[in-house]
């Protein structure tokens, strides 16, 4: 018989019943070191004392009111963004996915209002993830998350991941827009060398193309800078933001320049949802925190301290790890043994990780994880690993 909960996932025996910081404690009562922060989103931890008396505070007065009207934090929140970041202009969702449906639908109408429909292909990547909707897997377009799905959404191609020669070949007259995760999450944990990011940047330049950035999972200080594309010193025409934006609340965002927006006057998208006072009211609470630069600064402190010790730790199991990925507080352990029995060793040591293709396990802590509870992490995936050596 058919769970009553549809059965898409492959659920671990585990059920948390409240958490404190970096830390989650299970019906039984044990506690767990959670370094997957709900696949890089409880940015702040949980049950951060900030993010609930936001949280509190706007529930009292007001919860939903709809776009018909002028929502004071979803203004304050977009202003923020655009004061931080290359965009002009921000639409709110409530998730990722609906963050790429929009940068499509954005990138599309770009080009019809500038009079040039047939600009309406967008080139992506192998290995990429973007969502669940049709579109998004049509954008990643890889077997496992189309299968059975078609007739899938025409207008993506999908190239070697990073190499710009391809991405060149493919470029043409119909390319409306070329999108890419800074770091491949899902994919692996697989970061795009900076001088592609700036090669892609090149490119779209010369052509017009409009670059898509989506940051789902690398921005919000993931990387040690509010976004992850800052480090190579470009910036995109349109940007996908979710996960760790609400810090646990659901919201997304796509951030856009005045001239890649251009098409999207009234009536051209909405949301019933997207941008509530709840939501944009935790937004801008965890964009006051993450935003400010001594954080940012301590992100990327830590996340040194933390490679430095995941380094050593692969040097001292080399049967079990053959490498560390990723950039500040978005790391992954490439497995020398299948990654999801890395995992579940991990549970029997009380910590919590998340595996990815590639048979990668990632590292995706809340950004203000203690220097004390990294060193239990480290001293935990020591013993995970140790259980799984290889019999000698
Ligand atoms: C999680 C993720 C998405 C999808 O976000 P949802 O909120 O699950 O819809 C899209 N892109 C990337 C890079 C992601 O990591």
């Amino acid at each position: 018989m058919i769970p009553t909960v549809l059965p898409t996932y492959n659920r671990a025996p585990l059920s948390f019943v409240s958490g404190e910081g970096s830390w989650l404690t299970d019906d039984r009562g044990r506690r767990y070191l959670d370094l997957g922060a709900g696949i890089g989103v409880n940015a702040l931890g949980h049950a951060s004392p900030a993010l609930v008396a936001a949280l509190e505070g706007q529930a009292e007065k007001l919860w939903h009111v709809s776009n018909l009207y002028r929502i004071p934090q979803q203004q304050a929140l977009a202003d923020m963004l655009v004061e931080r970041t290359f965009a002009d202009t921000v639409f709110f969702t409530n998730s990722g996915t609906e963050a790429l449906e929009l940068a499509v639908k954005m990138a599309r109408r770009h080009w019809h209002q500038a009079g040039q429909p047939a600009r309406t292909e967008i080139l992506t990547f192998e290995g990429a993830f973007h969502g669940r909707s049709i579109a998004a897997i049509s954008a990643a377009g890889s077997d496992k998350l189309t299968q059975g799905f078609a007739p899938l959404l025409p207008g993506f191609t999908q190239l070697p991941f990073a190499d710009i020669e391809a991405v060149r070949a493919a470029l043409g007259d119909t390319t409306a827009a070329i999108l890419i995760e800074p770091i491949q999450g899902e994919g692996g944990i697989r970061p795009a060398p900076d001088a592609f990011l700036r090669d892609l940047r090149a490119l779209c330049d010369e052509t017009g193309t409009l670059l898509i950035l989506d940051e789902v999972q690398c921005g919000m200080g993931r990387t040690g800078r509010l976004f992850a594309h800052e480090w190579a010193g470009i910036a995109p025409d349109i940007m996908m933001v979710a996960k760790g934006i609400g810090g646990g609340f659901p919201l997304g965002a796509v951030l856009a320049t005045e001239s890649a927006a251009a098409g999207m006057g009234a009536g051209s998208h909405g949301s019933t949802y997207g941008g509530n006072p709840l939501g944009c009211a935790v937004g801008l609470k965890v964009m006051e925190i993450v935003a400010e630069p001594a954080f940012l600064e301590q992100i990327s402190e830590k996340a040194g301290f933390f490679r430095q010790k995941l380094e050593g730790l692969v040097a001292q199991h080399p049967d079990v790890f053959e490498e560390v990925r990723g950039a500040g507080l978005m790391l992954g352990l490439k497995c020398a043994v299948a990654n999801t029995d890395l995992v579940q060793a991990g549970y029997d040591e009380h910590v919590l990780t998340v595996p990815a293709a590639d048979n990668v396990v990632r590292l995706l802590p809340p950004l203000n994880i203690s220097k004390e509870d990294i060193a239990t992490a480290i001293a935990a995936l020591d013993a995970a690993a140790s259980r799984l050596r290889p019999e000698t």
